[in-house]
């Protein structure tokens, strides 16, 4: 995902990269192409770069251990310095570009933004019922009748309460 920079003149250009996945680096959860739409705002002394990643994800739910596709976007926003001398930066979003450069790839920012927003817990949806703990029934595909005894334990205390008078 490489842009020549030198080709572009200042002001704001849109730049589309649609690329395998492996291509970035990005493997295991990730399928397809990976959609990266870009803003590049070029002026004078600088670069910057505003960039959506949309790229397809193969998950396994933690709650009910389902396989499922969804989506992942990630935002971000690179700024390329002009500088005379090379600098290294502190800031992982502010590089330095010197005279003898003429291009920027953003491979590594793709990839490092995708894995970032894998969320920590992974739902096939916000409200999966996971799975029963007694029968291992998907909650979200059918019922069973254990979960249905599980509900009627919370009188269990009261029952027991009864007896022992
Ligand atoms: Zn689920
Ligand atoms: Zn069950």
């Amino acid at each position: 995902m490489i842009i020549k920079y030198t080709n572009f003149s200042d002001g704001i250009h849109q730049i589309i990269f649609d690329e395998p996945v492996e291509k970035v680096g990005l493997e295991d959860l990730f399928f397809g192409n990976v959609h990266v739409d870009c803003k590049m705002d070029k002026s004078q002394h600088q670069i910057i770069l505003k960039c959506e990643a949309v790229v397809n994800s193969k998950m396994v739910c933690d709650r009910c251990n389902y396989e499922f596709n969804t989506q992942l976007n990630s935002n971000f926003q690179l700024s390329y310095i002009f500088s005379k001398n090379p600098v290294v930066s502190e800031d992982y979003n502010v590089k330095y570009l010197t005279a003898d450069q003429d291009k920027i790839d953003i491979s590594k920012d793709v990839y490092e933004y995708t894995e970032l927003s894998i969320p920590m817990k992974k739902l096939c949806s916000d409200d999966c019922k996971g799975l029963c703990p007694v029968c291992g029934i998907n909650l979200n595909q059918g019922r069973c009748n254990c979960h249905l005894e599980k509900i009627n334990d919370i009188w269990e205390p009261l029952k027991k309460l009864k007896s022992n008078n």
